[in-house]
């Protein structure tokens, strides 16, 4: 720590992402990146808008992209908030509706950059323990003094809660801003975005990262009341006017548009999880009944860290949290069916 340092950097505990060795000999199975590439026209409208557009700034508005979603999901454009990544959009939404004096709570396992926004902005928090099974404990978030933030599937359990949950949640908690993280809600999860037309607390925020396969282009969103995304806006522009540039916006356009090509990506994921889980189960793994592109697992004669390390020598990454609760337990992202093969054979001969 330096004298030099400000309040705010000196209270940060940055977060710490999976490893990104990105060598082609390494199945990299420990982001939850998808294992297929965006859809071809992707690659198209990169290329169109490198053509003569990149000297000029983006729209500031990210106009084109934010209609995109509005029509995709049935909401209009002042619904919509776009930017650099769903991670700044929760930054954003942090500012935005939490306050400095009144304790917001989220899940005591959960996304890890939740406690990590919420010492950077200063705002205090409560974690709501899991029940036994990983389940939430849907009650335990009602009455929150702050507001609220959960993703739905949680991470990394992968379990996806209903969303008569969320309306209770929503309807406990009128006065304060309750915020579900959809990263993973594509690959088997209900969308809460149908409930935002009832409930002004709700901001749903989701990613181009995961389903949309452009984890490398950094495009998020949220959709909620105008009176949210306002907000949102009024953080951004105070911040920085072009979050979401020329590129990103056009590729994440064509990847949205692309919904034939999504669906069968996502379907085919789906798929390779379920194999996945039952040959998991077959070599001794419990395995959470999972709602996302990844799989939380625990042997029942093997540590997971053991694990871990043993999969990273046979140039397999999966993702180890040391931290209370899960810790052994790891996180596997769903690859291709080859890549799922090559995990089992590997873990076949380390059991
Ligand atoms: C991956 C992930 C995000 C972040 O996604 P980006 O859009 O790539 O920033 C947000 N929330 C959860 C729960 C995630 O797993």
């Amino acid at each position: 720590m330096s004298n030099y340092w400000s309040d705010m950097v000196k209270r940060t505990e940055p977060y710490v992402p999976g490893e990104q060795l990105n060598r082609s000999d390494i199945i990299k199975l420990n982001t939850n990146e998808n294992p297929y590439p965006p859809s071809p026209r992707v690659k198209e409208a990169i290329l169109r808008e490198m053509d003569g557009q990149l000297q000029k700034y983006p729209s500031p508005s990210a106009t084109p992209l934010r209609s995109v979603i509005a029509s995709h999901f049935g909401v209009t454009e002042q619904e919509v908030f776009v930017g650099n990544g769903s991670d700044e959009v929760l930054a954003f939404s942090f500012m935005a509706f939490f306050h400095q004096h009144r304790k917001i709570r989220f899940p005591e396992v959960t996304y890890s950059f939740y406690p990590v926004y919420a010492k950077l902005f200063a705002i205090p928090y409560e974690t709501v323990p899991l029940n036994a099974d990983f389940t939430l404990d849907v009650d335990a978030f009602f009455h929150s003094e702050g507001g609220v933030i959960l993703p739905n599937p949680n991470a990394p359990t992968s379990l996806y809660e209903d969303i008569s949950s969320i309306e209770q949640i929503l309807q406990k908690n009128p006065e304060t801003v309750v915020i579900v993280d959809e990263a993973y809600i594509d690959f088997g999860g209900t969308s809460a975005i149908e409930l935002t037309s009832r409930y002004d607390n709700l901001l749903v925020v989701q990613t181009t990262s995961k389903s949309r396969s452009l984890a490398g282009m950094r495009v998020g969103y949220a959709i909620g009341n105008p009176v949210l995304i306002d907000a949102l806006m009024r953080i951004k522009d105070s911040f920085n006017s072009y979050t979401v540039d020329r590129l990103a916006m056009v590729a994440a356009t064509a990847a949205i548009d692309d919904d034939a090509y999504f669906k069968r990506t996502t379907e085919k994921i789906v798929q390779t999880r379920e194999l996945a889980i039952s040959a998991l189960q077959q070599v001794g793994f419990t395995v959470l009944p999972s709602k996302t592109n990844f799989v939380f697992a625990t042997h029942a004669s093997v540590q997971a860290e053991t694990l871990y390390k043993q999969l990273k020598e046979n140039n397999i990454l999966v993702r180890h949290f040391n931290a209370p609760f899960i810790d052994n337990y790891l996180r596997i992202s769903i690859g291709t069916d080859e890549q799922m093969e090559m995990l089992l054979t590997t873990l076949r001969k380390i059991l």
